[in-house]
């Protein structure tokens, strides 16, 4: 099967009622858990690639340990999509490298740091839908600011600074209206990477009813939660038990991520919780067998760890058992569904 546009797995979770998480990668071991988490749990998979990755990666060899994936796991429906696109030209070249999927973030401007106005973030959107679209590839749209940078991207709002950056319900029924995106990421208090909360959070500093909202006002509309790691205790303690320093954090619980997909939410984004499992992994190895350097002697249990936290959110999600059940389509056939 080829790679899919994310459009037919997030209307199937629709259908459905379940979410599906987005899983960001940078290299081999990154793709190969996560094939194998999805292979066990029979899991529909969405990976994704920010600017940072593809730089780090390079475009090609990214491209060619996707379509090794689809592959080896023919049973499989994969989308690979865009993460933080900064730019039309940036979806663009994702498209021309094969991505199924393109996220538009027009929240920030080309900068990836500046909030930008509601204007501009219509203007370079829907420039991207006309493209995409023409060519079958889903686009994920941004409306209000989330906090953290991660891989060079994000304005670096503090909790407090967020409140005044959540997406407002009025303009995201705008937006989707002006720009015909297929999915709506929202900013609802969540920020990228492991410093997302400084305690357990409470309905003050995650809006879980701004997602009941904005579902409400646009229930054929696919949310997005970003920076929506768990950032589990217990992966915490290992790599600050074998020599880490993280400071004490708190992510995003798991069962509000449940409260949100029963309310339109379709695509979870997890990176931060997997860069965990990996260096928890590792440090482990370093510390209780400082005489091995084979790469493969800390890779293979880094490479398991994370496959253990992708199959556990696959299943917290619900996408675990649909994966064949899924009637895919290809970018051709979506083309035409648009209209083209
Ligand atoms: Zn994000």
């Amino acid at each position: 099967m080829p790679l899919v546009p994310m459009r037919i797995l997030l209307d199937h979770a629709a259908e459905n009622g379940y979410g599906v998480a987005a899983l960001n990668v940078n290299n081999m071991e990154q793709i190969q858990a996560i094939m194998e988490a999805a292979r066990e749990t029979e899991s529909p998979v969405i990976i994704q690639a920010s600017r940072g990755a593809r730089s780090y990666s390079q475009d090609a060899y990214l491209r060619h340990l996707m379509l090794a994936a689809v592959e080896l796991y023919p049973e499989i429906p994969v989308c690979m999509h865009q993460d933080h696109g900064n730019s039309p030209a940036t979806c663009f070249s994702a498209i021309r490298q094969s991505f199924t999927s393109v996220m538009m973030d027009g929240s920030l401007s080309a900068d990836g740091k500046t909030p930008s106005t509601f204007e501009y973030n219509v203007e370079v959107t829907k420039k991207v839908v006309e493209v995409a679209h023409m060519l079958g590839v889903s686009v994920e749209g941004e409306i209000g600011c989330l906090g953290g940078i991660e891989d060079g991207h994000g304005a670096g709002l503090s909790e407090d600074q967020l409140k005044l950056h959540l997406t407002d319900p009025d303009q995201a029924v705008e937006f989707v209206k002006q720009t015909g995106v297929d999915a709506l990421a929202v900013a609802i208090g969540t920020s990228h990477g492991a410093y997302k909360f400084t305690k357990k959070p409470t309905g003050d500093v995650l809006s879980m009813t701004t997602i009941e909202t904005i579902h409400k006002m646009l229930p054929n509309t696919h949310l997005v939660m970003h920076g929506s790691s768990s950032v589990p205790q217990e992966l915490q303690d290992i790599i600050n038990q074998y020599g880490g320093a993280l400071k004490p954090t708190f992510g995003v619980p798991v069962e509000e991520i449940q409260r949100g997909i029963k309310h339109g939410v379709r695509k979870i984004n997890v990176d931060t919780d997997n860069r965990l499992a990996i260096t928890g992994a590792i440090r482990k190895v370093f510390a209780e067998t400082p005489e091995k350097f084979d790469p493969r002697d800390y890779l293979k249990p880094a490479r398991a760890a994370m496959k253990e936290v992708c199959k556990q959110r696959m299943i917290q999600f619900g996408q675990a058992g649909w994966g064949p059940k899924i009637k895919c389509k290809t970018i051709d056939d979506m083309a035409k569904v648009y209209g083209y």
